[in-house]
């Protein structure tokens, strides 16, 4: 019997012809720490190339309890009702800690997770962020195969997650809540550097002045700030995801975002410079790799580790000692 995780054609075509179980199935591959899928998991997305970079690319992040799966939720069910089709994805490195991912959690998700226009799959679960990073992409290249035109890759506001998210995206939207003293504080952590948009959620209820407020704040903020385009500076919107208000707008944002980086030649630079970036990251976590599993090579780390530890060995000679190894 063949094994259908390595009948790459059949995947391939299967996935095409929109194929929910065949999508899925391929994300797995491309999950796998296997060799063999490996190798097929890299023949599958060079197969389906072709056939990606149609979709509209959003990276989504903001603290747990920002309101990041609810407006997804709504987000998703506005677009499906415009004729989209919505796939969501997380990074979420912590998630090999904690044995579960949070983000791109179904039951997160209930009206969307029940459309049959809406692909949800959680956040791989084990390695390192580069790595949880490397598949979210390709994972987001299978659903653009399988013809999904809007994917949504959420993430937490912690770290170098919201880099790699950002390095995999059109647009990067940076979810924040109303007043509570810690406002600004995306401008502290350089997120707003990365932030194509900042949308304060639950503007709704007592928190409606506040949000305004927030917004102000923000913008004031942003004005002192170099924008990263002369063609785009990032606006500052105000919605509840909650009470659906403000999604259209939020979404409109999106879009003429998109309208004025395909005018001016930046999306399709944005997306060059991305794959480039890729191949050195894959590079780097392939080079890592072999420096963890190598037998020999693992020994011959420990022992000059120990060395450098002591001062036998300067760091200069190790690293160049296992430079040659990897040769
Ligand atoms: P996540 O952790 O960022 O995914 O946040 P959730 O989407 O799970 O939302 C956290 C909490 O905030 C939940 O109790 C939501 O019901 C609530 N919430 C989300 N959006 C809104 C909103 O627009 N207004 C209000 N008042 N509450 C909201």
């Amino acid at each position: 019997m063949t094994n259908p995780h390595t009948d790459v054609a059949t995947l391939a075509r299967d996935l095409r012809a929109g194929s929910r179980a065949a999508l899925a199935r391929a994300i797995t591959l491309v999950e796998s720490r296997r060799g063999d899928h490996q190798a097929a998991a890299r023949e599958l997305v060079q197969a389906l190339l072709p056939h990606t970079g149609q979709a509209i690319r959003v990276g989504i992040t903001g603290s747990p309890g920002v309101g990041k799966s609810t407006t997804i939720d709504v987000l998703g069910m506005h677009l499906i009702a415009q004729g989209h089709k919505v796939a969501v994805l997380a990074v979420d490195p912590s998630s090999a800690r904690t044995g579960g991912s949070i983000l791109g959690d179904k039951t997160r998700m209930a009206q969307l997770s029940a459309s049959d226009q809406a692909f949800i799959r959680p956040s791989p679960s084990s390695g390192t962020l580069g790595g949880v990073a490397a598949k979210t992409r390709e994972a987001m290249l299978l659903c653009e195969a399988a013809g999904f035109d809007v994917i949504l890759v959420e993430t937490v506001g912690i770290g170098q997650s919201e880099t790699a998210v950002c390095d995999m995206t059109d647009f990067f939207l940076a979810l924040m809540l109303p007043g509570g003293g810690d406002e600004l504080q995306g401008i502290k952590k350089g997120l707003v550097e990365l932030a194509d948009m900042i949308a304060i959620n639950k503007a709704d209820g007592d928190n409606l002045k506040r949000a305004g407020i927030t917004a102000a704040d923000y913008r004031g903020a942003l004005h002192l700030l170099a924008p990263r385009s002369e063609h785009w500076h990032p606006p500052v919107v105000t919605y509840s995801a909650m009470a659906g208000t403000g999604i259209a707008e939020l979404w409109q944002k999106v879009t003429e975002h998109r309208k004025a980086m395909t005018a001016s030649g930046e999306l399709a630079q944005r997306r060059r410079d991305q794959q480039v970036k890729w191949m050195w990251s894959m590079l780097e976590q392939r080079i890592m790799a072999r420096l963890r599993t190598d037998a020999t090579i693992r020994g011959k780390v420990r022992k000059l580790e120990s060395e450098v530890a002591d001062g036998q060995v300067t760091p200069a000679i190790a690293a160049e000692r296992l430079a040659e190894l990897l040769q």
